[in-house]
């Protein structure tokens, strides 16, 4: 499946994939989480990782249509943050090695939008 990108913005931030994967911290290397790059329509993500560096994605598709804001919160299915409407996998944050973090991903199933922080 093909997919166009609309948004594609990364900074002091590496990725594994091309749309996911493995979420590293460029200024130390490690790894600071886990994003499923079929699941979602739109992610931005914001956050201090511990060794104080700052940073910041944000992917977008050109298939984003809907702002429904989902009141509800993902559930947590093996260490992965899911949709509880429809089980989709979307992302693990490795909380543990954050400072802060700020987090908006639309699920693309049912595309509501789920938002969390620390
Ligand atoms: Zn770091
Ligand atoms: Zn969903």
């Amino acid at each position: 499946m093909s997919r166009n990108t609309k948004i594609k913005e990364l900074s002091h931030t590496r990725l594994a994939n091309q749309y996911g994967g493995w979420i590293y911290c460029e200024s130390c290397g490690e790894n600071i989480g886990y994003l499923c790059y079929t699941t979602y329509d739109n992610f931005i993500f914001n956050y201090q990782c511990q060794c104080e560096s700052c940073g910041y994605i944000h992917i977008a598709f050109g298939d984003v249509s809907s702002e429904k804001i989902s009141n509800d919160k993902l559930i947590k299915i093996k260490n992965r943050l899911c949709c509880i409407h429809d089980q989709s996998p979307l992302l693990t944050i490795l909380k543990e090695k954050l400072i802060s973090y700020q987090y908006e991903i639309d699920c693309l199933k049912c595309q509501r939008k789920y938002k969390g922080e620390k």
